[in-house]
């Protein structure tokens, strides 16, 4: 890499790129916010209201306008996909040296609105309080693209060489990236052979240093429905002879979890976690203190003096950074099949949708459904469940000399999701 040569100035690189944030981008981001530029799983007709294609138009803008010297950039639109944006900028360093590509990853489709937003605050509607920029999607992703050009042009102001960049910055991230893959064929090799990729879609433990994220956990979403009646009879009349559905429901998930301690039973969805991994969430969590679980909100309830506060499942900071990285966990909640009855009825059906989070085991899916399995007439209803979705969990392996590896393989995992992912962001 002639790592000799570079001399980064630190200070000076943390005061230009707080300049250009200050001046600049928490405008940028600011705009940004206002814009419903949903996910398409969230907004099904996103080509007739056209906000994913201003939001990366807006982007690419942008971009043109720092005049990067060399940028090339291309908004990809395959037909029915949502566009993507492309840019290339080459490397500047002596030639005859190898020159691998470094990838900034990032996406520029939101979550949709939900609810709970603070009075004065919404997700369309940006507020800038005590430091912090309030509203949907400028951390979860709008500042990748405005933090990798940032950064590239901190380090041309320091006349700092660098290897060929590119930039992929997508639009459907929220709906499970269907559209990045097809893009990546589209472009073929004009990728390059690409060494590292910065995905700027992660967390960060605080804003003191720069973290990187080692591994990201599996999950499989199904549907899980229990039947026993055919249609809703009154509760005066059946409650008693009739099993309550969402009694099975809870029999059924004890199956999979102590809902004691919250402790997944079948083995399979455990696996041996690294001892680096292990040393690493030390490290972390020696950072860090309780801020791993104070971080969060809390429920609490004040009573007569009394003061109640809701408890995280370990208080340990280790444990609690391993329970929410390699150790396995159930999510669930309750869909209704009769919304807005007000009456009392026994329910013919119940259904929860059960998100276990696990890592890497060999079929999860079968262990689900044999969990939920009916062999015989029974007591207990028809129980079914069904996928929704599945992806793999995994953490990058250190290989020691390893090569290039194709662009293909590499961001078959980013998306899956996977890969090392780097974030500096100011916004939370
Ligand atoms: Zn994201």
């Amino acid at each position: 890499m002639g790592e000799s040569e570079i001399v980064i100035d630190p200070k000076r690189l943390i005061d230009d790129v707080s300049r250009v944030w200050d001046e600049d981008l928490v405008g940028q981001l600011t705009e940004y916010v206002e814009i419903p530029a949903k996910s398409p799983a969230f907004d099904a007709d996103w080509a007739q209201t056209g906000l994913l294609d201003l939001v990366v138009q807006r982007a690419a803008d942008w971009i043109i306008a720092q005049r990067v010297p060399g940028l090339t950039l291309e908004i990809v639109r395959l037909p029915g996909r949502t566009p993507v944006l492309f840019f290339e900028v080459p490397s500047t360093r002596p030639q005859g040296t190898s020159d691998p590509t470094v990838l900034m990853y990032g996406h520029l489709d939101k979550q949709p609105e939900f609810s709970g937003w603070r009075a004065g605050l919404g997700p369309w509607t940006p507020a800038y309080l005590d430091g912090l920029l309030y509203g949907r999607g400028s951390a979860d992703d709008g500042y990748a693209v405005y933090a990798s050009i940032t950064a590239l042009q901190a380090l041309k102001r320091q006349g700092l060489s660098h290897p060929r960049i590119v930039g992929l910055i997508e639009t459907s991230e929220e709906s499970g990236s269907p559209d990045l893959l097809p893009t990546i064929d589209a472009l073929g090799d004009r990728l390059g052979t690409v060494e590292l990729v910065v995905c700027l879609d992660s967390g960060a433990g605080n804003y003191d240093q720069l973290w990187l994220t080692t591994s990201l956990r599996g999950m499989a979403t199904g549907v899980l429905k229990v039947e026993i009646l055919t249609e809703g009879v009154h509760s005066g009349d059946a409650s008693g002879l009739v099993p309550s559905s969402f009694r099975i429901l809870r029999h059924v998930l004890d199956r999979l979890e102590d809902s004691a301690t919250g402790r997944l039973l079948p083995s399979q969805f455990y696996c041996e976690i690294p001892p680096t991994r292990v040393a690493q969430a030390e490290a972390a969590a020696a950072l860090l203190g309780d801020l791993i679980y104070k971080r969060f909100p809390w429920a609490h309830h004040n009573c007569g003096g009394s003061d109640l506060v809701s408890l995280p499942t370990s208080t340990d900071p280790t444990e609690g950074l391993l329970r929410r990285t390699w150790m396995p966990a159930l999510r669930g909640f309750l869909r209704s099949p009769m919304p807005g009855m007000y009456c009392d009825p026994i329910r013919p059906s119940n259904s929860a949708c059960a998100c276990p989070r696990w890592w890497m085991p060999p079929k999860p899916f079968k262990i689900l459904r044999r969990c939920s399995k009916t062999t015989r007439p029974t007591r207990l209803g028809s129980r079914s469940i069904s996928t929704v979705r599945q992806a793999d969990g995994t953490h990058p392996q250190q290989r020691r000399g390893s090569r290039p590896r194709l662009m293909r393989p590499v961001l078959r995992n980013l998306v899956r999701p996977s890969g090392i992912s780097v974030r500096v962001d100011r916004f939370r």
